[in-house]
């Protein structure tokens, strides 16, 4: 990438850097590149475009957000140009998407692959961000924007003698291109949404399966059935109004989130709408699409989770098994679904170990010892444990603001985040899904916060600001409200990354704004249409 003569920031390399070639930015480099000419360097330590997509290719991998809505809605033409043939896309499909979008925008150009971010420093004297890589450049630009992911930084456990196993390891979210599971004794710790997809995707293909369950867990058909042409069609002429739906609603998975309370209704009903969620299938509209209580209301939470619970001990034949594939916590994590994922446990070649019972003791040359001394012998151990979320890319970079102040120690407690987008003593400095950011389908509240950063730039450079970072009383009022928000939830009483609770030495903290992305999109334009007064504007010059 060699430095382009259009920069209009005096004194800088760039306009501006963003990191990530995701979903964010991708979709930051044309806004800020195509719509607003600025010159813009993206760095993505993955060897190509995709964020998510190309790290997680492990057997199984699809979203569970349906094909219609897991994708950009801001072009009509790369709307109606979309393909899928089922309800859901397959990773594979939604790589070969975001390898389309940057084609569309050649986009490519302005990314420098295969290149870790390892430092991002504010200069208070020039007023520009300096942005250091694991290949020792070092480049400056006027903003700085992170789309780094939050469920990218993997979550690696460090048991005792991993390092004498003399088999393959691998993590879900690093997946190795090569991998083959066929005829292999394999092991999976960890039963989230990822591990949930890869024990379905390898029972039926390794000659042994032993999973490793910490905590059993929730989960409904996700119901991936072909789309006809027809149907697809009729999505593509009814994108006006199914994007209107989307962005107004909670959620934003593309249905209706149900209004009527579970809390109220007879059990007879209640049955009925989860068996009826049950046939049509997805983690997001059990939960959100039956009724309008079951995060909130403990007895409409046991309504649902007892709905679920009946059907473990109905198709799982063994009923020591189906003890321990039964939950014991309330409903409330991340809702996860997938196909006849309990029947795997009727397979002869799977076997399931209850590391809560029998924590894992350490890893042998070959396999996994538990307390108990029991040993699993295993040619390929699969790491389903999940992100260090939300946070964990930002702490991984050497991140410092005004006067050499350090993100790592601005968020020791937790990570802060005003409006899910910026930080305070960061000026110039945007997140994609940064802390306290909506909790929905992700792709629409990616692009509401592009759109709103993109927006930001264009307002600062028509009025030739120097720099815009928020007040600490309004950073402080935003939290605040999500943890009030939060805790009208029952989210908070479940133990999942969603509030950091899934890594070791991380405190439990609010991490959303879980009042839905309509309200998040009302809260940021009102910033915006108000005058950005939650701001300070030019605060060094201010000080002089
Ligand atoms: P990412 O796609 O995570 O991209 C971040 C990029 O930043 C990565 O490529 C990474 O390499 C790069 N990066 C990070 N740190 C650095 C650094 N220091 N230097 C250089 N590069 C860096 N969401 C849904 O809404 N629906 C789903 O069905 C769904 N399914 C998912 C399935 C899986 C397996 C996972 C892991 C997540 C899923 N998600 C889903 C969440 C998903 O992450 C988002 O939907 C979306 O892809 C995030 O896009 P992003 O651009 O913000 O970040
Ligand atoms: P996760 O939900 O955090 O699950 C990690 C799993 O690993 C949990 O079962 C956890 O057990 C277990 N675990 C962690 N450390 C362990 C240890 N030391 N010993 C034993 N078990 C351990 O992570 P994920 O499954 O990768 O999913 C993360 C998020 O990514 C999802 O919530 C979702 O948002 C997204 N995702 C979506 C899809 C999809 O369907 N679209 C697919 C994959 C991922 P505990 O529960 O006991 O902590």
């Amino acid at each position: 990438m060699t430095k382009s003569e259009t920069t209009k920031t005096k004194g800088a390399d760039y306009d501006a850097v963003i990191i990530g070639a995701g979903f964010g930015g991708l979709y930051s480099v044309y806004k800020l590149r195509d719509e607003q000419g600025l010159n813009v360097l993206g760095f993505d330590s993955a060897g190509d475009v995709g964020g998510t997509w190309y790290w997680n290719r492990y057997p199984g991998a699809v979203s569970d957000t349906e094909s219609y809505v897991y994708r950009y809605s801001f072009s009509g033409e790369l709307l109606q140009k979309g393909r899928w043939k089922t309800r859901y896309l397959t990773q594979p499909e939604i790589l070969d998407y975001m390898n389309e979008v940057a084609d569309h925008y050649d986009l490519r150009r302005s990314y420098q692959f295969g290149t870790k971010v390892t430092a991002t420093h504010f200069d208070d004297v020039a007023g520009l961000w300096k942005v250091t890589t694991d290949k020792g450049q070092t480049v400056t630009a006027k903003y700085l924007i992170t789309g780094l992911g939050l469920l990218s930084a993997v979550n690696k456990p460090n048991f005792k003698g991993i390092d004498s196993f003399k088999g393959q390891i691998m993590h879900t979210g690093a997946w190795a291109q090569d991998a083959n599971l066929e005829g292999k004794r394999v092991g999976v710790i960890g039963t989230g949404s990822t591990g949930v997809q890869v024990i379905i995707a390898t029972a039926p293909i390794a000659k042994h399966l032993t999973v490793f369950q910490r905590s059993a867990q929730y989960v409904v058909p996700i119901g991936n059935t072909p789309q006809s042409a027809e149907v697809i069609a009729e999505q593509k002429a009814n994108y006006d109004d199914i994007w209107k739906q989307v962005k107004s609603s909670v959620v934003a998975f593309g249905f209706e989130e149900s209004t009527i309370p579970a809390e109220t209704a007879s059990e007879e009903v209640r049955n009925a709408v989860f068996e009826a969620a049950w046939q049509r299938g997805g983690g997001f509209y059990f939960m959100f699409g039956t009724f309008c209580d079951i995060a909130t209301s403990q007895i409409a939470n046991d309504a649902a989770a007892n709905f679920i619970k009946t059907k473990i001990t109905q198709i799982v034949k063994d009923p020591v098994l189906a003890k321990t594939l039964t939950p014991k916590d309330i409903y409330a994590k991340r809702p996860l679904c997938g196909n006849n994922y309990y029947d795997v446990y009727n397979r002869d070649n799977v076997t399931l170990a209850d590391v809560k019972a029998d924590p894992i003791a350490e890893f042998t040359p070959s396999g996994i010892r538990l307390q108990s001394g029991a040993e699993h012998e295993l040619d390929v151990v699969i790491f389903a444990t999940g992100f260090d979320a939300v946070d964990g890319n930002y702490t991984r970079i050497d991140m410092r603001g005004r006067n050499g102040v350090t993100m790592r120690e601005k968020w020791k407690d937790g990570p802060l985040g005003y409006l899910g987008m910026m930080e305070t003593d960061f000026p110039n400095f945007f997140m994609i899904l940064g802390p306290n950011g909506p909790f929905t389908n992700l792709p629409p509240s990616i692009e509401t916060q592009v759109e709103w950063i993109a927006e930001t730039i264009e307002m600062m450079e028509a009025k030739g600001r120097a720099s815009i970072e928020p007040t600490e009383a309004a950073r402080d009022e935003w939290v605040g409200l999500c943890r009030t928000i939060a805790d009208m939830t029952l989210f908070p009483k479940a133990e999942s990354w969603i509030f950091g609770a899934n890594s070791p030495g991380k405190k439990n903290v609010v991490m959303f704004y879980m009042a839905g992305l309509g309200n998040y999109r009302n809260a940021i334009g009102a910033v915006k249409d108000g005058g950005y007064q939650t701001m300070v504007f030019d605060r060094a010059n201010a000080l002089v």
